[in-house]
């Protein structure tokens, strides 16, 4: 049987722009591991990772892309190059699943969802010539998931990202987890996520989950079993993992998670007014209420665990001057890193959805325009402003929030709030990659002569 190449490629915005470009942030293509980890063992496996270095051309018998929205121009622009000459492109991910009709005019099939329940077909396909345009994947049974192939991601990554739950039933109108990992919360085997891990050269992990203690009971036992998992073992490694703010409740699983080495865990804080929850209805925040986001802080900082918090600019219910508040409120806050993002709508929400029949969209220039969906730009009308003025406060709220005196005092800070100079010095690294991403330029230019 002949020997296949297949080469999977992770784009980059050719911008440089977003969140995640910055040594520290960067994140390995987990997707693009789990469809080498699917493919027959006989084929020879490639991954080009523009995270670190520009695509060229190689040769391949057939090409796999995933994508981000930010990053979707560039992987149609590689994929036509295939394309044009005669080799089969696949291309896989959040955007495409989003959009298959624009992803299927730049490649010979789309994958809508995830890799593990439509690979399979895929590779049976390509081998007799017959591709399909689209497949459709179903939220499978995490248990069945292969091990990601980490021994094809680039060794530059200084975090490892492993995966431990998929899903989430909650409903927030900015976010695209439930459309495209539904809201059903599904969970990898403890045994096999430990024996992953062990696996690792890396000490520093990124668990990628949306939420690492989940929602209900069977949820919170897997993470606490993981966590115990972890320290029987004596894996030694440091993790952060996004949470939700309610694991502020459960002291004994902060410390056990703490003592499995976690030292920071990102937490989707949003807004800190209830009106401003109710408009990307972000429930469980709401359900808190805010004025227990304090007590939450201390009790995370109790564990010797950092907050890194997310919030958002720009909700149809900010004015300016609410945004300027929303800055006073994170630095008065003992929130250790922020993380603080501009609303942008994304292809598969019902944000984007509304933004769309509304006429909002600033961006028209597609698929170059998708190149600004990566959370600093302004890309819709605000409600209660123009986008000049969004803009210009968010820069006014970033040039507060990472000044380096102001920096420092953080740091203090968390070392003080959390007793742990280790957690304090991964508060410092994080917020030096948020204050390198918040000196850009916060308009897009598409627009940027004509919004005023
Ligand atoms: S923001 Fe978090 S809680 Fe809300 S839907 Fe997305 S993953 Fe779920």
């Amino acid at each position: 049987m002949k020997t296949h190449r297949l080469l999977l490629v992770n784009p980059a915005n050719t911008w440089r722009r977003g969140f995640l470009l910055r040594n520290e942030s960067r994140q390995a293509p987990l997707g693009l591991g789990i469809v080498a980890a699917l493919t027959p063992s006989e084929w020879k496996i490639k991954i080009i990772d523009e995270n670190f270095r520009k695509f060229r051309f190689q040769e391949a018998d057939f090409v796999g892309i995933t994508s981000f929205t930010s990053t979707i121009a560039r992987a149609y622009e590689i994929a036509d190059i295939y394309r044009s000459k005669g080799i089969p492109v696949v291309i896989g991910g959040i955007h495409a699943s989003a959009m298959p009709d624009e992803a299927a005019l730049h490649c010979d099939a789309v994958i809508v969802g995830e890799a593990e329940t439509t690979w399979p077909q895929v590779i049976a396909d390509f081998r007799a010539g017959n591709l399909q345009k689209i497949y459709r994947g179903s939220y499978g049974d995490m248990k069945q998931s292969p091990r990601p192939r980490h021994d094809l991601f680039h060794p530059g990554y200084y975090f490892a990202s492993v995966q431990t739950s998929r899903g989430c039933p909650m409903d927030c109108e900015f976010c695209s987890v439930p459309a495209f990992n539904g809201h059903k919360y599904r969970l990898r085997d403890v045994n096999e996520i430990l024996d992953e891990l062990e696996s690792l050269p890396h000490k520093l992990i990124y668990l990628v989950d949306d939420n690492i203690i989940g929602y209900g009971t069977a949820a919170e036992a897997h993470a606490r079993t993981l966590f115990e998992g972890m320290i029987a073992r004596g894996l030694k490694k440091e993790w952060f993992a996004q949470t939700s703010l309610n694991i502020a409740e459960k002291p004994d699983l902060l410390h056990l998670a703490a003592r499995a080495g976690c030292r920071m865990m990102l937490i989707g804080i949003e807004a800190e007014k209830p009106a401003q929850l109710k408009d990307v209805n972000k429930k469980l925040n709401l359900k808190m209420g805010i004025d227990v986001y304090a007590k939450s802080f201390r009790a995370i900082h109790k564990a010797g665990i950092a907050i890194l918090g997310a919030f958002i600019y720009g909700l149809d219910s900010d004015t300016a001057d609410d945004v300027r508040q929303r800055t006073t409120y994170i630095k008065r806050s003992s929130v250790d890193v922020t993380q603080a993002s501009i609303l942008t709508p994304l292809p598969g929400t019902r944000l984007f959805e509304t933004m769309k029949n509304t006429d909002r969209f600033l961006v028209s220039k597609f698929p170059e325009g998708w190149q600004h969906f990566h959370f600093t730009d302004v890309i819709f009308k605000p409600a209660l402003m123009t986008p000049a003025e969004l803009a210009q406060v968010v820069t006014e709220s970033y040039d507060r929030l990472f000044t380096m005196s102001y920096l420092r005092f953080s740091f203090l800070r968390t070392w003080w709030n959390t007793r742990n100079l280790r957690t304090a010095v991964w508060a410092w690294n994080s917020n030096l990659n948020y204050r390198s991403i918040a000196r850009e330029k916060h308009i897009c230019s598409d627009y940027s002569q004509n919004s005023e």
